[in-house]
């Protein structure tokens, strides 16, 4: 359905050069808006799929320290998800984990009913579970790999939003994890990074979808950054190097990252919607 573009939202006025802002109906709000120390999603509910480790682990931390509640949903890495649980109780919230493949649309279906049960409803959901596995082929790249890689890094973030959206409320946000490859390419993760340019995708055309419902969806697109996905996805040599490429000339550490999470799940960006930041290192990438 196309919206009627323009209508009248305030009193027709017009001033003299320059203006006076008094004057204007209504004021424009100038003052700062109530900020934290530390309660930025105070009693709000937050699902971070992958939040076992790197990027999600330091958006859970955060989300915790700012007063959140948090369901981690994970693959397979027990152990590290109790000991993060373990962190982000430290900060006196509720903390729960919810192993399952989320490749599996049953599965994502399984961690918003768990979550409810426990919590009753969810404002914040973080899709950022992924992996990747190199090709630098697309002739060796089978269709049974582009499958998988776009169930477990695509799919998933669908099946998991399209579960959400009926506990959302007003005011709720839905952030995506993409990648700078998204934006720039990779040779050797043509499958991944075409799942990080349909995350994009996603969450312009979602944000449109759902602006009548009052929930904002946007994006993170991080460059290099310092995490399981990297040593367990590439080389020695290659984990040596990772990041150095960038204009930085190093990877960045998933707490660099974590801020962006924070920015675009509280009221702080109450006017950005469909949009993405790019804790890239300083790499320049259009969109
Ligand atoms: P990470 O390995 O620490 O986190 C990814 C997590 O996703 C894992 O802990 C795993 O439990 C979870 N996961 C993967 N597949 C899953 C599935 N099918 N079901 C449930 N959980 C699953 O690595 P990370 O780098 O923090 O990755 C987080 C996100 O950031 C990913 O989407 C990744 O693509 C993206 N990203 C990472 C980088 C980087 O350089 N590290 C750069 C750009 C984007
Ligand atoms: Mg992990």
């Amino acid at each position: 359905m196309e919206k009627e573009r323009k209508k009248k939202v305030r009193p027709e006025q017009k001033q003299r050069r320059p203006g006076m802002e008094n004057n204007m109906k209504p004021v424009p709000e100038t003052t700062p808006r109530p900020s934290s120390g530390g309660g930025k999603l105070k009693n709000k509910i937050a699902l971070i799929t992958g939040g076992d480790s790197g990027i999600g682990k330091a958006v859970a931390l955060l989300f915790a320290k700012e007063g959140a509640h948090i369901a981690i949903s994970y693959l397979s890495e027990t152990k590290e998800a109790k000991h993060t649980q373990k962190l982000v109780k430290q900060y006196g919230v509720n903390c729960i984990i919810i192993k399952g493949d989320l490749s599996k649309e049953a599965n994502c279906q399984k961690v918003i009913k768990e979550i409810i049960s426990e919590f009753g409803q969810i404002d914040i959901v973080v899709n950022n579970a992924g992996l990747h596995w190199e090709c630098d082929s697309i002739e060796k790249l089978s269709s049974k790999q582009l499958l998988k890689t776009f169930q477990n890094n695509f799919f998933s973030y669908f099946w998991i939003t399209k579960y959400a959206i009926p506990y959302l409320a007003k005011g709720s946000t839905i952030i995506n994890t993409s990648s700078v490859t998204a934006y720039r390419g990779s040779p050797s993760l043509l499958d991944y990074s075409a799942t990080k340019g349909a995350i994009i995708s996603f969450t312009r055309s979602l944000s449109l979808q759902l602006i009548e419902k009052g929930i904002r969806v946007n994006a993170v697109a991080p460059g290099p950054i310092w995490t399981p996905l990297i040593v367990s996805s590439f080389d020695r040599k290659k984990n040596s190097e990772f990041g150095s490429d960038s204009p930085m000339e190093r990877a960045g550490m998933p707490n660099e990252v974590a801020p962006s999470y924070l920015f675009l799940a509280s009221q702080d960006s109450s006017y950005i919607n469909g949009q993405v930041l790019h804790p890239n290192g300083g790499e320049i990438i259009n969109g």
